[in-house]
């Protein structure tokens, strides 16, 4: 990595009306990075992306993609590419149709267009309409439009949001081949493991601030708590018991199943597997690292994931 940011954010606030999307946020992300943007429904990342990609205009603060700015600068586009998560596609032009029309505004000529829609398994589809294809084929297509003019920076929001794992799993090729190349990428994504699998940074947006940045394995090192998981069979009265005597475990049920969570690092961890036992019968027991779902729920204060 070199010190100079391919992207930078510097106090950046956006305000619609009363209500503060964006609230003074500051973060850089370097060449050759894949940067997670994580974070809760209205945290503020298509806000930020939009900033990102000069089609919004922040209140104050700015954004430089590779030192230039995002504002009022249609110079941008030369080196960012820009994936949306909603298909803005032209539904009755074929796909080969939709990339030659923005070919030819960035004087791009056919072979590569046909070069992409081979490399995303799309060269067959290539001559239908785009109203017929899946979800996941319009999202391929999308990346191959954004890619067009091998951009050095690729801002991607959810792209992988609604799709089967292994249409994720292509898109999530994609992303790994073009870092490869020390290309930077942007990914919004709300799938935790595809952020902890794919980014080496990641930033948890959260009502318009950055609640936490840093690398994935630092984050749950710092917020997460590896566990053991306990499946057990119990009955409700039991249960109950169980909660009071060990206050530092997690019970959950479902059927006639109950999953009970231990933190792993603690001196009392054997006392209490004991303890369990008199509370009803163990099936099996296994330990699971700190997940970046912790960090997300730590850091933002949500029950998802
Ligand atoms: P999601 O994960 O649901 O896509 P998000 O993190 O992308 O959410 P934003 O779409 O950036 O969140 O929205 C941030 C906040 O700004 C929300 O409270 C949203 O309602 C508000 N907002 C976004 N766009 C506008 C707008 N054009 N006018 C008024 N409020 C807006």
């Amino acid at each position: 990595m070199t010190d100079s940011p391919a992207i930078m954010v510097k106090d950046l606030v956006k305000q619609y009306g009363d209500l503060s999307a964006l609230k003074g946020l500051n973060f850089q992300v370097y060449p050759g990075e894949v940067f997670g943007y994580l974070g809760p429904n209205g945290a503020g990342k298509t806000t930020t992306i939009r900033i990102l990609a000069g089609l919004s205009h922040p209140t104050s603060g700015y954004c430089t993609v590779l030192g230039q700015s995002t504002t009022g600068n249609p110079g941008l586009y030369n080196h960012l590419g820009v994936v949306f998560e909603e298909s803005n596609l032209y539904e009755r032009l074929s796909g080969v149709e939709n990339l030659s029309f923005f070919a030819r505004l960035h004087g791009i000529g056919p072979a590569r267009v046909h070069a992409l829609l081979q490399a995303y398994g799309l060269e067959k589809a290539g001559k239908r309409a785009v109203g017929t294809y899946s979800k996941g084929m319009k999202r391929r297509l999308l990346i191959c439009r954004a890619l067009l003019h091998d951009p050095e920076v690729l801002i991607m929001d959810e792209p992988t949001s609604g799709l089967d794992p292994t249409s994720a799993g292509v898109i999530h090729a994609a992303i790994d081949n073009y870092r490869k190349q020390g290309k930077t990428i942007f990914l919004s994504t709300h799938d935790m493991s595809e952020a902890d699998t794919l980014c080496d940074r990641v930033a948890f947006i959260n009502q318009g601030e950055i609640a936490a940045l840093d690398r994935p394995g630092t984050l749950k090192r710092r917020h997460g708590q590896p566990v053991v998981i306990i499946e057990m069979r119990t009955d409700l009265s039991r249960l109950e018991m169980l909660k009071e005597a060990i206050p530092t475990a997690q019970v959950s049920s479902k059927d006639d199943l109950t999953m009970v969570r231990l933190p792993l690092q603690q001196p009392d961890l054997g006392i209490q597997l004991d303890q369990l036992r008199g509370y009803g019968e163990i099936l099996t027991i296994h330990s699971q690292e700190a997940s970046l779902g912790q960090v997300f729920r730590e850091v933002t204060g949500t029950g998802l994931h």
